[in-house]
């Protein structure tokens, strides 16, 4: 599907809910500055839908799904790693703790300054796409296992950098 519409730049929170407004639209990875930095597709697409409404009469929401394939950096092995995200969302802008109460717990709060909250929409779809990308992304197979397997590697799960790190320095004493 052919689709140059963009989101616009700024979302008028109250604005866009009280309107109810559904918005889509295609970012390239390299225009998500964030994303941008670990991912090594940056040419590669990422569509957002993202749709508006007051729950309650009073509260704005944001239902989102955004859709990527990412390109990261293995933890382990530090190669390659192609990972399908589809990230559904709901989040919900309260100006209190109170104001939450009549709310489902599907929803993220947010607490909000102002009445008209304006916000970045690429600070919004980042956030959303960092927090659905695991901790320490790897493969599902034991890829270290293939990189060293000329090497004695002392199992240490905690940190792979240490473990690279700590092969070069026997290395360098052993030779
Ligand atoms: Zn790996």
């Amino acid at each position: 599907m052919e689709n140059n519409n963009q989101l616009p730049k700024v979302i008028k929170l109250f604005n866009f809910a009280k309107k109810e407004r559904s918005l889509g639209g295609v970012y390239k990875i390299s225009s998500l500055p964030r994303i941008s930095e670990i991912a090594r597709n940056k040419e590669d697409n990422v569509k957002v839908d993202l749709s508006f409404y007051l729950e309650n009469n009073k509260t704005p929401c944001i239902k989102g799904i955004i859709n990527l394939n990412i390109i990261l950096d293995c933890q382990r092995c530090l190669e390659a790693l192609p990972i399908e995200l589809k990230v559904d969302f709901k989040l919900a802008f309260v100006r209190h703790e109170q104001q939450a109460e009549g709310l489902d717990s599907s929803y993220e709060l947010y607490v909000t300054k102002e009445e008209e909250e304006e916000l970045l929409t690429i600070d919004i779809i980042t956030d959303e796409i960092l927090l659905s990308i695991p901790m320490a992304p790897s493969h599902d197979f034991n890829c270290n296992l293939i990189i060293n397997k000329d090497e004695v590697v002392e199992e240490n799960r905690e940190n792979p950098f240490i473990i690279l790190k700590n092969i070069k320095i026997a290395n360098d004493g052993k030779e």
